[in-house]
């Protein structure tokens, strides 16, 4: 089975407030040339908005793997577990 399938068998329910927070918007934009995030993270939740100019956070589809935790070069992710109660729901794993 494929990871997005299995992705699939879980159940999320999103607090009204994102648990990720990007600390400095402009160091994103100006210094982190590869944005690593939008690769590592295995549910997709970062993406670059060319718009905008700035990383998306679609945190309502986060598994809590942590990995963004460590995985930003600079730092520049505040990561917390959701409240309690919210987030995901794993039926597997
Ligand atoms: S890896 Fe960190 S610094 Fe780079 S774009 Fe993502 S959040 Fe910003
Ligand atoms: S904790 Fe894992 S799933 Fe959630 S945003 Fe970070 S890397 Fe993605």
């Amino acid at each position: 089975m494929k990871i997005d399938d299995k992705l699939f068998l879980n159940r999320f329910l999103p607090d009204s407030e994102s648990h990720l927070k990007i600390i400095n918007r402009g160091e994103c934009l100006h210094d982190c040339m590869e944005k690593p995030c939008t690769i590592f993270c295995p549910s997709r939740v970062y993406s670059w908005d060319e718009e905008a100019k700035e990383i998306a956070v679609a945190y309502e589809g986060c598994v809590e793997c942590g990995t963004c935790r460590y995985g930003c070069p600079f730092d520049n992710i505040d990561w917390r577990n959701p409240r309690g109660g919210f987030g995901i729901m794993y039926k597997y794993g």
